[in-house]
């Protein structure tokens, strides 16, 4: 009797991947390019190759937990600050980061873990209803499952609501394109800026990052910001960080947001400390040295590091405790309401009023 293979039942097509001369399929969504025999999922373990070859996409429709967040919490701190978002993730990640904080879902290979059954309908319907602006794909890398990524944003945008990725950028050209011409902000991770850095915590490529980065800047509109997890010892050395910010000026311009944020030990990173205040800090003057306007420290109470500061007369703009604002010095186009310097970012005449919370959402309540 033959082996059997796996059926995937309940799995969707897709269509980045092509046949190889020694009968296996490769996957073309991400830089791993994963060559898969019938029956063999991928790195990310939700793309598989089924009985005849094709890669399918196994987690279409399903999630592993929907919360309504702050915005900030993406971070996104330039794109309707004060507002929530509807966040959710699916299971698997095509990274494979030792620091990962995030490890029980991205790591996820158990079913059970995706509990929720979630039409792209239900979701936008669910954000509508509990008064969120945006949804975003998050807790893992919307990368993997991108087919149910870009129908839930067509769905959302459809209802007046924001599509945003919450990304490590570790994806090829092609559905590189076709992914963002759905989103309306993402956060990209930055992780690190050196290429060793990448292969061997990461085991990825720092390049095709890069790339993703160019490319929304260049060629979309897509707002979008970029976080670095400042990780003590492994990629925050003062030359690491004057490399990075002197990249991110000359290749994305003074205007996009970044984030340093602080390292807790989890996942197979348990015997690094957590990242210093006084790290993020020095990360952030290095950032602004560059001439890179808006810069913030993340994952602590930090005043300066979490305003925003009008980059002409240096008016605070938008004052922030962690996720809470405490304080909104904007016209209703986004203007410096001193000097009115326009501030970039999409913004309206009133910060919203979600504040710091996080609320675990049952999405079955918001079924059809
Ligand atoms: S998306 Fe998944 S299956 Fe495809 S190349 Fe990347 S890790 Fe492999």
């Amino acid at each position: 009797m033959g082996e059997q293979v796996e059926s995937f039942a309940g799995a969707v097509a897709t269509r980045y991947w092509h046949r190889l001369d020694d009968g296996r399929t490769q996957c073309d969504v991400c830089p791993r390019f994963c060559k898969l025999r019938p029956g063999q999922r991928g790195l990310c373990f939700v793309r598989a190759a089924n009985e005849a070859g094709e890669v399918v996409l196994t987690t279409y429709g399903r999630s592993s937990g929907f919360c309504v967040d702050p915005i900030e919490k993406k971070p996104l701190d330039h794109f309707l600050p004060g507002t929530s978002v509807l966040s959710f993730g699916t299971a698997g990640c095509n990274l494979a980061c030792s620091f990962c904080q995030n490890w029980d879902i991205s790591k996820s290979r158990e079913w059970d873990r995706l509990s929720d059954q979630a039409t792209p309908e239900t979701i936008a319907r669910a954000a509508g209803e509990l008064g969120c602006r945006s949804v975003a794909f998050t807790y893992n890398d919307p990368t993997i499952f991108l087919e149910y990524a870009i129908d839930v944003a067509d769905a959302c945008r459809a209802a007046g609501i924001h599509p945003v990725a919450v990304t490590a950028g570790y994806i090829c050209p092609a559905p590189r394109a076709e992914f963002y011409a759905h989103m309306d902000a993402a956060n990209v991770d930055l992780k690190g800026f050196t290429e060793e850095f990448y292969r061997k915590v990461c085991g990825g490529h720092l390049e095709a990052v890069k790339e993703t980065l160019v490319y929304l800047r260049r060629e979309t509109k897509v707002w979008f910001e970029v976080t670095t997890l400042l990780i003590p010892g492994l990629n925050d050395s003062d030359a690491e960080l004057t490399a990075e910010c002197a990249w991110f000026a000359d290749q994305l311009g003074p205007d996009v947001p970044l984030h340093f944020t602080a390292f807790h030990p989890d996942w197979k990173m348990r015997d690094v400390p957590p990242t210093a205040p006084a790290t993020l800090s020095r990360a952030r003057k290095i950032a602004r040295d560059h001439g890179l306007r808006y810069v913030y420290t993340g994952n602590v109470h930090d005043d300066e590091g979490g305003s925003t500061f009008c980059p002409r007369c240096g008016e605070k703009v938008i004052g922030r405790d962690w996720y809470e604002l405490t304080r909104w010095r904007l016209d209703a186009e986004g203007k410096c309401s001193a000097c009115g310097a326009q501030i970039a970012g999409l913004f309206e005449a009133q910060a919203g009023r979600w504040g710091g919370r996080r609320l675990p959402v049952r999405l079955a309540d918001y079924a059809a």
